[in-house]
């Protein structure tokens, strides 16, 4: 008798388990339970013709209550899940979905891509360099002298000694000149610092990207046309480019290439202060000292440069009034150019085929 009461008792354990079930748990929990042929209960209820009246009485009036208590748990389960099924009927089930946020690359970095890219189809090798560079690799080693303003710490964020925030990609010249012999073609996409306002025009950090080319009887020539061709397939295949003489200490002769407006196709506009072209970036041939700092013979080889400011060239091509919309990170701003600057194929799915222009880290 007494292993008949111990069976009741273990499935009144089981009582805990139907205000959980599902639909489909709560039907076989019934049938395992009360089920007419194997149900437990039911077997146990089977079995009290064969008992002593007391014990039968005992039994059964345990087992009879049990049974009512899982009929009443069943009940209100079955209850609660009808009830939960009608309450969905009063969603409408043909609203639109909500929109899935869809991420793209910030507008920047779409045009460094298509920079690069349009670079690589030249022969150039896309690298990166570090962002804290010594005094030497930001400055001397690039022919500035020891009294140039640029050196002015007001320019720089110095991180401590002489080791300071690079204050454009140009370092990266030096560090592959050291590393690799001649020929070398490289755009060094990058981050850089400087001591600048935050305003319209103006940021403390900024991209820049810094081509670099030193071969054995590179020309003027070779210089110009490629600045070109690169101006041509950026904006479009009538575009003009001038040079205009410039300085800076790293390139000799010193250029800066404009653009004929892309607004205004050269007649005159608001946007390029009615002179029919737009400052585009600083150039020139390599300096014979950057050169023999780095020990590579400055008879034998000779060589261009130039450094770009994406985020400028992005808000010529846009009409972008104010540099400080690529930092604000308004999406409202950011998702008109989802997917609108798609003239090339990104970088890193050309990267898939040779050897891989980004495994050519330049560090110090
Ligand atoms: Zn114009």
């Amino acid at each position: 008798m007494s292993d008949l009461l111990a069976a009741l008792d273990s499935l009144r354990e089981r009582l805990d388990e139907i205000p959980q079930a599902d639909e489909r748990r709560l039907q076989e929990l019934k049938t395992e339970l009360l089920g007419r042929k194997a149900g437990a209960l039911t077997e146990i209820l089977k079995a009290l013709p064969g008992l002593e009246p007391d014990e039968r009485k005992r039994v059964g009036g345990a087992a009879n209550a049990l049974k009512r208590e899982l009929e009443r748990a069943i009940d209100a389960r079955e209850a609660s899940l009808k009830q939960s099924a009608t309450n969905l009927s009063g969603v409408d089930l043909t609203l639109p979905g909500r929109r899935q946020w869809g991420g793209g690359l910030h507008l920047v970095t779409q045009v460094v891509d298509e920079i690069c890219d349009i670079f690589r189809e030249l022969g150039f090798t896309r690298v990166t360099g570090s962002e804290a560079e010594t005094e030497r690799y930001n400055f001397y080693a690039l022919n500035f002298p020891k009294d140039h303003p640029a050196l002015d710490a007001q320019d720089s964020f110095y991180l401590g000694g002489d080791v300071l925030l690079r204050t454009h990609t140009s370092p990266v010249q030096i560090h592959t000149l050291e590393t690799y012999p001649p020929p070398i073609r490289i755009v060094v996409p990058g981050r850089c610092y400087r001591r600048d306002p935050f305003d319209a025009s103006h940021s403390p950090v900024f991209e820049q990207i810094e081509g670099f080319a030193v071969d054995d009887g590179i020309s003027f020539v070779d210089f110009k046309a490629t600045l070109a061709a690169w101006a041509r397939r950026f904006f479009s295949p009538q575009t003009k480019v001038r040079f205009r003489p410039s300085y800076f200490p790293f390139t000799e002769p010193s250029a800066e290439m404009d653009v004929q407006c892309q607004i205004c196709a050269g007649s005159g506009c608001a946007a390029c202060k009615q002179t029919g072209w737009m400052e585009i970036l600083g150039s020139g041939m390599v300096h014979p000292a950057v050169l023999e700092n780095c020990k590579v013979d400055s008879e034998k080889y000779t060589g261009f440069a130039w450094g770009m400011g994406p985020e400028r060239i992005a808000m010529l091509r846009h009409g972008i009034p104010d540099i400080r919309v690529f930092f604000d990170s308004d999406v409202r701003f950011l998702e008109q150019f989802i997917g609108k600057e798609e003239s090339g194929v990104r970088s890193q799915d050309l990267e898939s085929d040779g050897p891989a222009p980004e495994s050519r880290l330049l560090t110090p």
